[in-house]
């Protein structure tokens, strides 16, 4: 049987995917990108109903193409994956949607992989698997399923009305977390919420983005050193014309904040006793921003103006001073648990030795101990910026780079084929 060949395939048609033919394409590498769903599904598909970019229009998105309206507005879920779409079109990816790859393996001693997918077989000597930063939800095993109480991932939240009438516990402050609650507080429902480690940057400060302000400062580079500091979420929000994450300020208007969820025992859920350092540690991180900004404007002699009231940290909310432990879901009325408790990545499809004991792909900047395979748009992958659509292209193009160098040392060889020199284009 004759099994189609191209030389690399990109499985997953989201950014990254896209990044990566158009990185392809330069190099003028033959390649396939295989998508099981449409391009951009998660964007679709995995997001609620009134998901809107964290990011400004002129910030997040690839360098070759702007998105329609405002630079400065959030673009819809809806406008991003159009984005993507229009973006496909563009660079003529060459995509096949509604494909699965249900397995990668080796090819027994002959270079290259063999991928099988729901529309068949395919040989390749590289694969990148570029099927996101996340995978799969993750709700930590507290609260059993038969109990009491509908629980829920912020991945399948889609609006208030799915939810059943009653109070609703939201568990995790980072971004998805806080714009649900914030949504649910102003549907009309009660909303307690359960605030962990974040950071909180603010929304703007000195009439820039913060987006501009991490730009500038260096941190969207900034790799990840500490060992454990890669999961700390960060909250933040660009829904309603974007606003600075406040957990005081949503204390204000209604919702009722716990610490660390830590334990669930016959309808009674329990807290940790963190609330406050987890409040301080958010606000540490606000000011240690505004502070640099504050040096980057001096030491630059910009002409930016001074916004004395963001240096203004809300008083403590009563949920510090006199912190809720435990709740009795039933005396609550708590008919719903959402938990935006992030996700995990799962490779089960890709069958080779490129994981550590956890599952955790085994990497540098996305190339693996595996010569031939690659991994695209994991968190941290080069830098903070890299789960994001502007980072993951900058990502991509080191990938397309490596893979345009290993064809060259292996055509010395007659093992592939010198792709034609295109010169950046393709
Ligand atoms: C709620 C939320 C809001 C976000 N907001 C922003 C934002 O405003 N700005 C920003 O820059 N980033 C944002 N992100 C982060 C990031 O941009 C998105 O997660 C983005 O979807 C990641 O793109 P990706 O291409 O790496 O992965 P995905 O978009 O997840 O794409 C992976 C693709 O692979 C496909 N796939 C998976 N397995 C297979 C398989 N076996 N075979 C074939 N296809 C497969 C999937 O169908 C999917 O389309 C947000 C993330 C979340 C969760």
């Amino acid at each position: 049987m004759t099994i189609e060949s191209t030389d690399t395939v990109v499985v997953g048609g989201g950014q990254a995917g896209l990044a990566m033919s158009e990185h392809l394409s330069s190099h003028g590498i033959p390649h396939i990108v295989l998508e099981r769903g449409r391009v951009a599904e998660c964007w679709r598909s995995a997001r609620w109903d009134s998901l809107v970019a964290n990011g400004p229009a002129w910030h997040d998105r690839f360098p070759g193409l702007t998105f329609n309206g405002d630079p400065d507005s959030f673009p819809s879920k809806e406008e991003v994956a159009h984005y993507f779409v229009d973006y496909a079109r563009q660079i003529e990816a060459p995509l096949r949607c509604g494909v699965e790859v249900r397995e990668v393996r080796h090819h027994t001693n002959q270079l290259g992989f063999q991928i099988d997918t729901s529309e068949g077989s395919l040989d390749a000597r590289s694969v990148v698997a570029a099927t996101g930063p996340f995978q799969q939800p993750v709700i930590p095993p507290l609260v059993p399923n038969d109990a009491d109480v509908v629980q829920l991932h912020s991945m399948s939240y889609r609006n208030p009305q799915q939810l059943p009438e009653g109070a609703v516990l939201v568990v995790g402050a980072g971004s998805s977390g806080a714009q649900i609650a914030d949504e649910l507080l102003r549907a009309g429902r009660r909303v307690f919420m359960s605030v962990g480690p974040h950071d909180r940057p603010p929304r703007s400060y000195r009439g820039q983005d913060y987006v501009w302000w991490l730009g500038v400062l260096q941190k969207w580079d900034a790799p990840a050193v500490e060992l454990g500091s890669e999961h700390v979420t960060i909250s933040v929000s660009g829904a309603r014309g974007g606003h600075t994450v406040d957990f005081r300020q949503l204390a204000k208007q209604g919702i009722a904040l716990v610490g660390m969820t830590d334990s669930y025992d016959n309808g009674v859920i329990k807290f940790k006793p963190d609330l406050g350092d987890n409040l301080a540690r958010g606000d540490a991180n606000y000011l240690s921003v505004l502070k640099e900004a504050d040096a980057y404007v001096a030491c630059n002699g910009l002409d930016m103006p001074a916004e004395p009231d963001a240096w203004v940290i809300g008083e403590d909310p009563i949920w510090v001073t006199d912190p809720i432990l435990e709740l009795d879901l039933r005396e609550e009325g708590i008919t719903s648990i959402l938990w935006a408790t992030g996700y995990r990545l799962d490779y089960g499809w890709l069958k080779v030795d490129a994981f550590d004991e956890t599952g955790q792909p085994i990497h540098h900047r996305g190339i693996s101990d595996v010569p031939g395979i690659y991994f695209l748009g994991l968190p941290w992958q080069s830098c903070r910026g890299s789960s994001f659509i502007f980072g993951v292209w900058h990502d991509a193009k080191f990938l397309a780079d490596h893979i345009a160098s290993q064809h060259s040392y292996l055509n010395r060889i007659g093992a592939v084929q010198q792709p034609p020199q295109q010169n950046g284009q393709k």
